[in-house]
């Protein structure tokens, strides 16, 4: 479908300048309906979408009228969810560093809770909502020692990862609460990490919370109001069209198989990438085809300034060059950067290039425009959505 589209608006594509974002906003729809028909089934269950995955307002302002709450991991997010129309109390903050402005702007905000990393954070949200008259209520995240199936840049669930609070200290941890008047315990965080296609992962956490909340309920904690299990749900990097919604019932069944929820717990959700990844894409030009002895290189006019993913993770993307129907060829298609990984493909077959060709690197939806950089002094990227072109 997005194929098609493309082509269509092909003409269009020409006039204006690259390169640029492209959000299928239809395919969005689609994607957040499938979520919440998969999710209803399970009760009390709240999805959160995990903003740093596409702060781009008008993606925000969709996902906050089909109903969803935020994840947000700075100031910075919480002030563009609030400004999309996000309710601050549908609003949850995490974040291993929170600086004391932040916490602050959560408070005042009134956000629904603070998913705190460490003692040493507790302590100084407890200050500052004392000093500002305001109770904080806290949900600990808890590093679960479960690895996920992925890259290991994107792997946040282990022992030896910088996130959360360890298994062995969390009692502990709960118990200190009660040190503080202004802080309330209202739940536990989980976040294993990013790009998990084995729901045997998944699987493996429901296992550990449930082993953790015996634990806690034989240390006589029993008020957990809220489990909140993170994202991390992947797509289908290689088949964008064939897959384009990912597959949200095997993910929330796994969920409603294996997590064990005690009366009145509400189960929440952190999703980004399973959200807008596969309704992005990257939308470039063609510069010029270089010939050395060994390669051809189609250098592009994007870069590692406005997708991140190919340098930072060795990630594969998608590419299509949308104006030609020619032989396929093999590129190593790179950018205009200054820097050896500015390389979206190596050894990557495509339809013979020329000059001023446009190039659709798909799946760029999540951690595409929202890792642009203005590295080499240049411009942010652009964006459009279907609308744009109706
Ligand atoms: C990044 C992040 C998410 C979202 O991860 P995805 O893999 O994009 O679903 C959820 N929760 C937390 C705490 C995160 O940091």
């Amino acid at each position: 479908m997005v194929k098609r589209l493309f082509q269509e608006l092909r003409n269009d594509f020409e006039k204006i300048h690259t390169p640029f974002y492209y959000y299928d906003t239809v395919l969005l729809a689609e994607t957040l309906e499938s979520i919440k028909k998969e999710a209803d089934k399970i009760a009390d269950c709240h999805i959160h979408y995990a903003v740093k995955a596409c702060a781009n307002p008008r993606i925000l302002k969709q996902i906050q009228q089909a109903g969803f709450g935020a994840d947000c991991v700075s100031g910075g997010e919480i002030k563009a969810c609030i400004e999309s129309g996000f309710p601050a109390n549908e609003i949850v903050f995490a974040g291993v560093g929170k600086a004391d402005w932040e916490i602050e702007l959560a408070l005042n905000a009134g956000i629904q809770y603070f998913n705190v990393e460490s003692i040493p954070e507790l302590e100084v949200i407890a200050e500052i909502a004392e000093r500002m008259g305001k109770f904080a209520d806290v949900s600990f995240r808890i590093n679960p020692n479960v690895g996920a199936h992925t890259h290991a840049n994107i792997t946040t669930g282990l022992a030896e990862n910088k996130f959360g609070i360890a298994m062995k200290d969390m009692v502990g941890t709960i118990r200190t609460c009660s040190q503080f008047k202004s802080i309330r315990f209202v739940g536990l965080h989980f976040h294993i990490g990013s790009q998990i296609l084995k729901m045997d992962d998944f699987k493996a956490l429901c296992l550990r919370v449930n082993e953790l909340q015996d634990m806690l309920e034989a240390e006589g904690i029993t008020e957990v109001k809220n489990i909140n299990v993170g994202g991390g749900l992947g797509i289908d990097y290689q088949n964008p069209d064939e897959n384009a919604v990912p597959d949200f019932k095997a993910y929330f069944q796994t969920y409603a198989k294996h997590l064990k929820l005690r009366l009145g717990q509400r189960l929440h959700f952190e999703l980004g990438r399973a959200v807008v990844g596969q309704c992005g894409s990257l939308v470039t030009r063609c510069l010029y085809v270089k010939k050395t002895d060994s390669k051809q290189f189609v250098i592009a006019d994007a870069g590692m300034t406005e997708l991140l993913r190919p340098a930072l993770y060795d990630a594969y993307h998608c590419i299509q060059n949308i104006c030609s129907t020619a032989p396929e060829q093999t590129y190593d298609v790179v950018g205009p950067i200054c820097e050896s990984s500015d390389t979206f493909a190596k050894g990557r077959l495509l339809p013979e290039t020329k000059r001023g060709d446009l190039l659709v690197i798909r799946s760029a939806g999540a951690y595409g425009e929202t890792m642009s950089s203005q590295y080499n002094c240049r411009e942010l990227p652009k964006s459009y959505t279907t609308e744009d072109f109706a």
